[in-house]
């Protein structure tokens, strides 16, 4: 059973999404991570298309919420490890790739069964869970974004300007709304929150508020 938010990088998903996981008690699902750890595997061979898509396929990935995201590819744990600037550099050529989108398709699909989960993404509410109980879209101005995702990147104490972040979300952001499988876009049914216009805790509490109500009308 789940709860989708999507957005662009830096629009408070994850973060948002990992709040309202703490105070419901529900499980949290980080789709981007495993983009990027598919990522990592691109990287790791050599950007050779052939050998990523054999190793993919020969790699078990694995991922568990425990006051954060985890995830593990054949038992290493790439979770810091992933939200590298090079990484992020290459992130979306991956995620576009339509063998990739279908592989975290699945790994996400095996996952929702099992549990209540809130998860965020690019595509969630239209094209991997387009049933989903309930579905958010959240935006806010390129600015804000960058400076957010900014300083989330010093504080894991990765070391980059906030021009090369402003530029690496802008050039993510093209290539995810403009993919042809699943580009990014709002689900006809989410609802749109705007987080510029609202503090951290208020988007919190609009959404934990429908996931309750959800809840409580027995759809999750
Ligand atoms: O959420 P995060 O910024 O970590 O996602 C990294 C990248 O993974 C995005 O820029 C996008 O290219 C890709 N992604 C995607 N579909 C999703 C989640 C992430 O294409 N559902």
């Amino acid at each position: 059973m789940i709860v989708v938010i999507d957005g662009p990088a830096g629009s408070g998903k994850s973060s948002t999404a990992l709040a309202v996981a703490q105070k419901l008690k529900i499980q949290y699902l980080d789709s981007g991570a495993l983009y990027r750890a598919a990522t990592h595997l691109f990287l790791k061979s050599e950007e050779s298309v052939p050998l990523f898509f054999e190793t993919l396929y020969k790699s078990h990935f694995s991922f568990y919420f425990e006051d954060e995201f985890k995830v593990f590819v054949d038992d290493l744990d790439l979770t810091q490890i992933i939200r590298t600037p090079e990484i992020s550099s290459k992130v979306s050529t991956v995620a576009a790739m339509a063998e990739v989108r279908e592989f975290v398709n699945k790994l996400m699909h095996k996952a929702i069964p099992s549990d209540i989960y809130i998860a965020d993404g690019r595509d969630l509410g239209t094209a991997v869970f387009p049933n989903a109980e309930c579905k958010f879209f959240m935006v806010a101005n390129p600015s804000t974004r960058a400076k957010r995702r900014h300083l989330e990147l010093l504080a894991k104490g990765i070391d980059i300007s906030y021009q090369e972040v402003y530029d690496d979300i802008q050039h993510r952001d093209k290539i995810d709304s403009t993919r042809e499988k699943d580009p990014l876009k709002q689900a006809e049914d989410a609802v749109l929150i705007d987080t510029s216009e609202y503090s951290f805790d208020e988007q919190v509490e609009i959404i934990a508020g429908h996931v309750r109500e959800a809840i409580q009308q027995n759809k999750l």
